[in-house]
């Protein structure tokens, strides 16, 4: 028989396919250990295969059943985006990008946990408590799609969405060992995403490895007519093959210096250079002037978006409810109870930032400054075809250190914000072990280059052989 956790997602779904594996029992097998999960990854876990899913074939994803964020609306499914004030919230509509790989053969099998909004590095911020890295469980998977990521690394979900909206998928990959895919602003819909910061907030791929990450991308692409910032992907996505990474000119950024880097994260960028170099490719320094300004940028920009969206969150649409002798005691005391500190945190700091009389200031400023990091990604994409970094700047640190200081907690996304702002792809790929736990390497290029950047990873993947089956051990 074969050992069903052992195959990647498209593995099985070969396997399926080839009738060597019966997709009940594929389904069955992930359903039981997602039901058994110790590390608080999952938030709810699906009772049988949707009937849905009965009808017709396997599909390309071979019944292959998908780990889905919380924040991703799921039809009569709780939906409660890691908050207190979604409890038991369950919507009358799927997001499109869930559907689509539903309808594509890949079954919900299990919301997972995150922090509230997706707000936070760790998971730290959920409302139904932190999530363990399956590599040590005294330590942080990452965040905020936390849940998704451990999910995949213990092998209790073949593979997950996430969303990104500053590094929230390619943090939680890099210290759990697996892929994150955080693709082109635009290139998923959003529709059904219970929105964080719109600008920004990607839906993506946590996967063992790129080719299962280009497979379920591939069906999540495309134009959504309810979603007026989603086009279509502008070639179709391809599953990788490259061997070698001849004449790619590989870009290392001058200007996100290596200050505040762990050691041994170093120097397993440095390594994974070398394997570049080896593979054929060229290495150079590119100026990016304005991206050590990115985190200043998003931590105005971000809870600015937040702000507004979470005003939707008052006690009379969804959720939680307060009741009060009047509509406005009503209004605070549910917001008062059901946001955690992160959340209300970002809501002040956005509230403020849009002021009338501050508003240029700080919102208005940090635009700018958007605009500018942009500009030094178009610059720089003239003369390197890929850019590349540490995906963070740490290993899964230990859950509870960083969780009083707000400002260490979000220079865990340094390397990831300025790609965010700029709206360009990114995925994390694990390119060894620090202490023994794993270190990502984080591959960036221009917009709708994912062809280019899946192919480029694959390559360092298959000559890096990272080992992740200890972490489903
Ligand atoms: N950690 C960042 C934040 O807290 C990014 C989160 C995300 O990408 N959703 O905002």
């Amino acid at each position: 028989m074969t050992d069903i956790v052992a195959l990647t997602a498209a593995q099985a779904a070969e396997a399926v396919a080839s009738g060597e594996l019966d997709r009940a029992e594929l389904f069955e097998t992930y359903r039981g250990r997602a039901a058994a999960d110790e590390l608080n990854a999952f938030l709810w876990v699906a009772d049988a295969a949707p009937s849905r899913n009965g009808a017709g074939g396997p599909g390309p994803l071979g019944g292959v059943p998908l780990g889905v964020k919380d924040l991703f609306c799921t039809e009569g499914v709780p939906s409660q985006a890691g908050s207190k004030i979604l409890q038991g919230y369950r919507p009358p509509y799927t997001a499109t990008v869930v559907r689509k790989l539903e309808e594509a053969g890949s079954p919900l099998l299990g919301k997972t946990n995150q922090d509230e909004f997706a707000m936070g590095s760790s998971n730290e911020n959920s409302a139904y408590g932190p999530v363990l890295n399956p590599w040590d469980r005294s330590r942080v998977p990452g965040g905020s799609s936390g849940g998704s990521a451990a999910a995949v690394a213990a092998g209790t979900a073949p593979w997950a969405l996430g969303t990104d909206t500053g590094g929230s998928i390619r943090q939680p990959a890099a210290l759990c060992g697996i892929v994150g895919l955080k693709p082109t602003y635009g290139s998923c819909s959003r529709f059904g995403m219970i929105a964080f910061a719109s600008s920004l907030d990607q839906a993506g791929p946590l996967t063992r490895d790129v080719t299962d990450a280009a497979l379920l991308f591939r069906h999540m692409v495309g134009r959504d007519e309810r979603d007026a910032t989603s086009i279509e992907f502008p070639e179709e996505v391809r599953l990788p093959s490259a061997q070698r990474l001849d004449g790619v000119r590989l870009g290392v950024p001058d200007d996100l210096g290596g200050e505040g880097v762990e050691p041994g994260v170093m120097a397993r960028f440095e390594a994974t250079l070398q394997i570049a170099r080896d593979l054929g490719a060229s290495i150079e320094r590119v100026a990016l002037p304005h991206a050590d300004y990115g985190l200043s940028a998003y931590y105005v920009l971000a809870p600015a978006e937040a702000s507004s969206n979470l005003a939707r969150f008052d006690g009379v649409r969804y959720g939680l409810r307060r009741d009060a002798n009047d509509l406005l005691t009503m209004y605070t005391q549910t917001r008062h109870d059901g946001f955690g500190a992160e959340v209300k945190r970002r809501i002040l700091i956005g509230t403020y930032a849009l002021s009338s009389g501050y508003y240029d200031a700080y919102y208005g400023r940090a635009q700018r400054v958007r605009t500018k990091i942009a500009d030094d990604f178009n610059a720089a994409f003239e003369r390197v075809d890929l850019i590349v970094t540490p995906t963070s700047p740490a290993v899964a640190f230990e859950l509870g250190s960083k969780t009083a200081d707000p400002l260490a907690m979000y220079l865990n996304d340094y390397f990831t914000v300025p790609f965010s702002l700029a709206g360009i792809p990114g995925i994390s790929i694990p390119c060894g072990l620090s202490d023994g736990l794993p270190v990502g390497f984080q591959l960036a290029g221009p917009a709708f280059s994912e062809n280019r950047v899946l192919d480029a990873a694959y390559a360092l993947e298959q000559a890096i052989g990272f080992d992740n089956s200890a972490a489903r051990a």
